[in-house]
């Protein structure tokens, strides 16, 4: 028996309700509750500690793109922790899982995103960003070039940095965010936002809004914009396939440096390499973390073009993490890099799994409960709502509804997120067409309850 199935799961969740600080959770109403404790997983599926399978709707946290229980993870990790567990690249020194795994992406990443700066997370990255594009300006002659335009709704992870770049109102609200310079514009959130414009023509006024930004701060102040090319833990927001282009065709107007987050679309997820290459755009800077190791170990990096290495080569860059470029990490990233590319596993997003889903998930747009339901490779999203053809939204707290059908969801043995009252999936990228049935059997059944416990509590209201 393993170490952490030792227990009844009574005295599990009492361990971790006393000791157990969960991130983004109101851990008094969950320790009340009890957490549900998941043991193994294997494929798309996880088991909890009462024997239960449940499909993972979401790849863990968007990360496990092959999926579970690969051993030749494992096995990578631990050649990697008897040959050299450990050593930092600060002393003029450099190991080869870190140049390996570096010299790899620069051969995926488009165009001259050659050069890499590693962190163990998707937050430091960023964090690394907002150093790296102001020391870029400065070491140009131009440090008034400072403030970094990001999106409302968009996330960019939960550091001071990070958590200052994303545009999520309720961390903005605790410990003093965001930090100075850096300014938000609206998301791309036509379902939401886009009131009776077109999604096209909504699509390019919010990308004029970066223009306007710009031009109101004064372009010779304005270091990058940074953007995720899917909104993920937004809710999944598609945005119009007109908005790309047009902030390209601004970020290159200004010489605003363009940063992609990358952190969920790189790796198959929109089944490209990475989302870039979905949506034409051309980064100077990729975040990227999750899916570089489906995240069997913590590690991100930034991959940076050839303009920006070489500026920033020209002085001491003063910055950097303990475990950057963390050899086991590395070493691991760089298998699962190898299993994504030698089992074909984005070209069974591409050809296989992407479109089959956009029909069974589609398919939901039919239920009364669902005012949208859109998917772009492995991400995928409904709109829940009062009133299909008006789009309303609940009488209410936004999210409470939602609420209501995730914990059907999980109830059901499928973890899906709400993000206010979205719904969304990312599952593994190696999921079955027949999974894929499953999956959206189980998310059919989970809106009927939840329409029916709306119905019975008197809530399927629209706001006012
Ligand atoms: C998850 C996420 C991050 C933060 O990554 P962490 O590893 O959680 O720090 C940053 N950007 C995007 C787009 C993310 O989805």
């Amino acid at each position: 028996m393993s170490l952490t199935n030792i227990a009844p799961t009574a005295d599990l969740q009492a361990l971790d309700a006393a000791h157990h600080m969960h991130p983004f959770t109101a851990n008094g109403a969950l320790g009340a509750k009890g957490a549900r404790i998941i043991v193994r997983a294997d494929g798309v599926r996880l088991t909890d500690s009462d024997g239960t399978e449940l499909i993972d709707g979401m790849s863990g946290l968007w990360c496990v793109n092959i999926g579970y229980g690969r051993h030749e993870l494992a096995d990578a990790a631990a050649r990697q922790m008897r040959e050299l567990p450990y050593y930092n690249t600060f002393f003029q020194t450099s190991h080869v899982p870190a140049l390996k795994l570096a010299a790899r992406l620069a051969e995926l990443a488009p165009g001259d995103l050659n050069h890499v700066f590693f962190a163990s997370s998707g937050s430091e990255a960023n964090d690394t960003n907002i150093r790296m594009v102001r020391q870029y300006w400065a070491l140009k002659g131009q440090p008034q070039r400072r403030t970094i335009i990001a999106r409302r709704n968009g996330y960019h992870g939960s550091t001071m940095g990070g958590g200052s770049l994303g545009g999520m109102a309720a961390m903005h609200a605790q410990g003093g965010l965001p930090i100075p310079d850096i300014v938000h514009i609206d998301q791309p959130y036509w379902y939401g936002e886009g009131g009776d414009m077109t999604p096209e023509a909504f699509g390019l006024a919010r990308a004029r809004q970066l223009e306007e930004q710009i031009c109101a701060l004064g372009p010779e102040t304005v270091a990058a914009f940074i953007a995720e090319p899917v909104q993920g833990a937004g809710g999944v927001i598609i945005p119009p396939e007109s908005y790309w282009p047009e902030i390209q065709r601004i970020v290159d107007k200004y010489g605003v440096l363009l940063i992609a987050d990358e952190v969920i679309t790189g790796f198959g997820r929109t089944g490209h390499w990475f989302g870039s290459q979905s949506y034409d755009i051309r980064p100077n800077i990729m975040t990227i973390a999750k899916g570089l190791s489906s995240g069997y170990q913590p590690i991100g990096g930034s991959i940076v073009c050839d303009e920006v290495a070489s500026v920033i080569a020209q002085d001491e860059f003063n910055h950097g993490y303990t475990y950057s470029g963390h050899p086991v990490a590395a070493a691991v990233a760089l298998e699962n890099l190898r299993i994504l590319e030698e089992e074909n596993i984005i070209a069974h997003v591409h050809q296989t799994a992407a479109p089959y889903l956009a029909t069974a998930w589609g398919a939901l747009a039919d239920h009364p409960l669902v005012g949208e339901a859109v998917s772009r490779g492995l991400m995928a999203s409904l709109a829940l709502t009062p009133d299909k053809e008006t789009r309303a939204r609940f009488a209410g707290e936004v999210g409470t509804v939602g609420y209501i059908c995730r914990e059907y969801s999980f109830a059901n043995n499928l973890v899906m997120r709400h993000v206010g009252d979205r719904m969304i999936i990312a599952p593994p990228l190696i999921i079955s067409t027949a999974d894929i049935d499953e999956l959206v059997a189980r998310a059919r059944r989970t809106l009927d309850q939840t329409l029916a416990h709306l119905q019975r509590e008197g809530l399927l209201k629209t706001a006012a």
